[in-house]
């Protein structure tokens, strides 16, 4: 093992960075710290313009040949990579729940498995991708996906491995080469990454792994012109820097951002599942894009809502993460939870009142909060919170419903709770939203295109949606004449 190597609750994890096949380390390092109990994991290499630039040499180098790879042989390591995560998924659970502080049991049951199945999935999907030839006047169209070059991923810290093989798996199966950096709270998995790549005989340079502060390596890297993609998935200030720095060389983005989704419930609904589907939304501590975090209660229901509801949230447990009982582990950091709590405080000087929670405990936890009396205006219905923070709103009429749920800068998800199959294709018709759940939530299928309208992001993932993005879509027109004779 080398100095650079720790051990990971038993799991060795390279530290350095991952460029062109090799382990290359920084001058410094940067503390990644356990939001379990604030302890200090490691030192990670800490990456500046020097090695973002080597990354995207290495990529650059490793395309042609990555490219010129047939379809078959990529899709063959792609499921390797599968292979390689669905061996070790005991070990990238557990070290990913100490790095982020999300649930064991959902990383080791549900996450790690999906990891696994984003390879499968996009490897599978690159040998049935096609478009039929059509006939224009006689000419034959042809429509081609090429790859389009060394595509920079910058992935966030609520689900690292699991948002950062959305866009790795796509991405190489497209042909492409990648330099993949990950949040800087979340560095480690994206490490046993590379060496699970590597194993499964991933060539050199194919996929490389920066780490550090995007503050110090995120413009070297999207500002880059040998770099032909970005793929972004975090907050929109980030978002908006990114796409400043990546105008110079209009390099394409696709941007998953942040969310302020409603959950909508009609006095129609079946109110325990509405309650179900509303205790959800403390999943992962609040630290979910996807989160229905506005609640919008039809005035006639509200308050036998409330009452199940708080009552079958006081029934979660909140703790260490690794227990198998646990429902709601720690935030990420201490900085995440200072902002959640000056959310909730401000929210409370103005006159909101929590139901339960709006406080922190002991640690790095925040109590699992809901706020009523919030104005629509008011900055707790309209930012993203990124904590276990719910409010909730009541509404007379269907028409009212919709405008409260339309009424914010984001439009990345949407949950309807009602009974009746007409309402829900009404409002579902009318709100601004990538996905609606009716009934339901976070059913997720690699197919559908996943993304956000207006500043919840830029740009669909999933099925051909991916490809579309990480290609060079070409259409070639063959006339019926002028060949030379070889008959
Ligand atoms: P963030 O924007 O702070 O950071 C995301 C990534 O960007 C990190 O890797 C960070 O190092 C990097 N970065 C920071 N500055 C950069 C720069 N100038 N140039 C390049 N990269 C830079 O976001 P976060 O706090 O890590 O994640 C939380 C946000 O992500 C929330 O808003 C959440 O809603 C969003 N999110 C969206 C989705 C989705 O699919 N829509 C999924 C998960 C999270």
């Amino acid at each position: 093992m080398s100095e650079h190597t720790i051990t990971v609750a038993g799991v060795a994890v390279d530290t350095r960075h991952w460029i062109g096949g090799e382990r290359v380390a920084s001058a410094q390092t940067f503390p990644d710290v356990s939001p379990i109990d604030g302890s200090t994991i490691g030192g990670i290499s800490r990456g500046t313009a020097m090695e973002a630039a080597a990354a995207v040499a290495a990529a650059k180098a490793a395309f042609p040949a990555w490219a010129a790879t047939s379809r078959a042989e990529r899709a063959r390591i792609l499921h390797a990579i599968a292979d390689g995560v669905e061996k070790r998924i005991e070990e990238l659970a557990i070290v990913e729940t100490t790095d982020n502080g999300a649930l064991l049991r959902s990383h080791r049951r549900g996450v790690m498995p999906r990891v696994a199945h984003n390879f499968r999935f996009f490897a599978d999907w690159l040998l049935k991708l096609e478009h039929e030839d059509f006939e224009t006047r006689g000419h034959t169209n042809h429509v081609s996906w090429d790859p389009a070059g060394p595509s920079v991923l910058i992935t966030p810290w609520n689900a690292p491995l699991m948002l950062a093989t959305w866009k790795v798996a796509p991405a190489l199966a497209a042909g492409n080469t990648v330099i993949l950096k990950p949040a800087e709270w979340t560095p480690l998995t994206a490490s046993l990454l590379a060496d699970i790549a590597t194993e499964a005989g991933l060539p050199a340079g194919v996929l490389n792994v920066v780490q550090g502060y995007g503050s110090e390596i995120g413009d070297a890297l999207t500002s880059h012109p040998d770099v032909r993609r970005i793929s972004f998935t975090g907050s929109v200030p980030t978002a908006k820097r990114i796409a400043e720095s990546a105008a110079a060389n209009l390099t394409p983005l696709s941007l998953e951002l942040g969310g302020k989704s409603p959950l909508l419930v009609f006095a129609d609904a079946d109110l325990d599942l509405a309650v179900d589907l509303a205790v959800e939304q403390y999943d992962n501590a609040g630290q979910v894009c996807l989160a229905a975090t506005r609640f919008l209660v039809e005035e006639s229901v509200a308050e036998e809502f409330t009452r199940r509801f708080v009552e079958k949230a006081g029934q979660l447990t909140q703790g260490d993460p690794r227990g198998e009982a646990t429902d709601i582990g720690p935030n990420i950091h201490p900085l995440q939870l200072e902002k959640i709590d000056g959310f909730v405080q401000r929210a409370v000087a103005a006159g909101a009142r929590a139901v339960i929670g709006g406080h922190r405990k002991d640690g790095q936890y925040y109590a699992p909060t809901l706020l009523t009396a919030v104005a629509q205006d008011s900055e707790i219905v309209q930012e993203e919170v990124f904590g276990p923070v719910l409010t909730l709103q009541t509404f007379a009429t269907e028409d009212e419903a919709v405008r409260l749920a339309n009424d914010t800068r984001f439009g990345l998800a949407a949950t309807l709770a009602t009974g009746d199959p007409e309402r829900a294709e009404r409002v579902t018709a009318q709100l601004v939203a990538g996905t609606v759940w009716t009934n339901c939530f976070f059913v997720r299928d690699l197919q559908a295109p996943f993304g956000g309208s207006r500043h919840s992001g830029v740009g669909r993932e999933g099925g051909t949606w991916s490809f579309d993005f990480y290609c060079d879509l070409k259409n070639t027109v063959t006339s019926p004449n002028g060949w030379n004779n070889h008959g």
